[in-house]
């Protein structure tokens, strides 16, 4: 069986939840090995229980100064030594970056998107604002897919990983771009927007008050987000937007509240897999597409929501 190179996506070596999804990708197809960029003790035990047998380490020391280009070189290098199967990274902004990257180094096809991938390498994405659905496959050279956040529930498997110490030389034309500053998300303790599994929204029929998306956010464990009305009120900063242009998300659960449905807001959110909506007007058009609609005021709806959940886990 090839292997399957998946790029691990880490905080300071915390590993995260995206990476144990494409792990468990990765199984589907071949023999999934894990490719950790980075510095102090690689997270091998944790890759491992997601089924990751070989995790190459590359000390980042050359690396964290730079964007993403030299990652791409490490990936480069790693694939000439393992000729794997296929390479699977996380669909961010950087994750894709570093794909297309990949991909001309490779001469390989690329697949960005990626909601779903099947035993043989098959894809699936959602196009043109989620109205097509594509299954797809690279033809040519290594395939790269870059694959969503929850496209997969991270399994666990017994067994131990090896690390691989890698050596790696970075180009002089890799480190034309440095990175002067980075700022860490402000703690919220709530999940992170794009990787939560469940995402409570509100639009402009909040008029401004979230109290009961957060209460309800909060009860759930889930990610807290707005429409760009609410954005453009003031009420919540542009990284809570959903949407076209905002932030692209495809949780197990998305809760949308006060928000009419625009197909610009749909872009950002209809391949949730169980879509539900609290919206006081029974003909918005977000009622086209939810799997459950609930006509009513979302500040008395979902305070009664709220309670009852926090009833019945008692
Ligand atoms: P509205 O359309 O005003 O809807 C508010 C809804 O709340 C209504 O359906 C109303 O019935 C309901 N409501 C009111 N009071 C209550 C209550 N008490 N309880 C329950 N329901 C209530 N939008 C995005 O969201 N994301 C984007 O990324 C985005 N990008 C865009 C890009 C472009 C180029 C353009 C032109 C537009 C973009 N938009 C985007 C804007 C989009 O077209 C809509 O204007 C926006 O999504 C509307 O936000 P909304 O649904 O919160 O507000």
């Amino acid at each position: 069986m090839a292997e399957i190179l998946v790029l691990v996506d880490h905080v300071d070596g915390a590993v995260r939840k995206t990476t144990n999804e494409l792990l468990t990708i990765a199984r589907r197809i071949g023999e999934p090995s894990a490719v950790f960029i980075g510095s102090g003790a690689a997270p091998v035990e944790a890759l491992a229980k997601f089924g990751a047998e070989k995790v190459y380490v590359v000390d980042d020391a050359e690396i964290k100064g730079y964007l993403v280009a030299p990652k791409a070189e490490v990936l480069q290098q790693i694939a000439a030594q393992a000729n794997p199967g296929a390479i699977l990274i996380s669909s961010s902004a950087e994750g894709k970056e570093i794909a297309a990257r990949l991909a001309i180094k490779l001469e390989s096809g690329v697949i960005t998107d990626a909601v779903d991938v099947d035993a043989n390498g098959v894809t699936t994405q959602s196009v043109f604002a989620g109205n097509y659905t594509v299954q797809a496959k690279v033809t040519k050279g290594t395939p790269i897919i870059t694959v969503k956040p929850n496209a997969a529930a991270p399994e666990e498997v017994a067994g131990a990983g090896t690390a691989v110490p890698t050596a790696v030389t970075i180009s002089d034309a890799a480190k034309a771009a440095t990175i002067v500053a980075s700022q860490p998300r402000q703690a919220t303790g709530r999940p992170e927007l794009t990787e939560a599994a469940i995402v409570v929204s509100g639009g402009r029929g909040t008029g401004g008050d979230f109290t009961a998306v957060e209460a309800l956010a909060d009860e759930l464990g889930a990610a807290v987000g707005a429409s760009r009305a609410a954005v453009d009120s003031g009420w919540k900063p542009h990284t809570f937007q959903v949407g076209q242009t905002g932030k692209v998300v495809s949780p197990q659960l998305y809760v949308a509240n006060g928000i009419s449905g625009a197909i610009q807001h749909r872009a950002g959110m209809q391949t949730s897999k169980t879509i539900v909506a609290v919206n006081k007007d029974e003909e918005a058009p977000i009622f086209e597409l939810v799997d459950f609609g609930v006509v009513g005021d979302l500040h008395t709806v979902l305070p009664a929501l709220t309670n009852e959940i926090k009833a019945r886990k008692g």
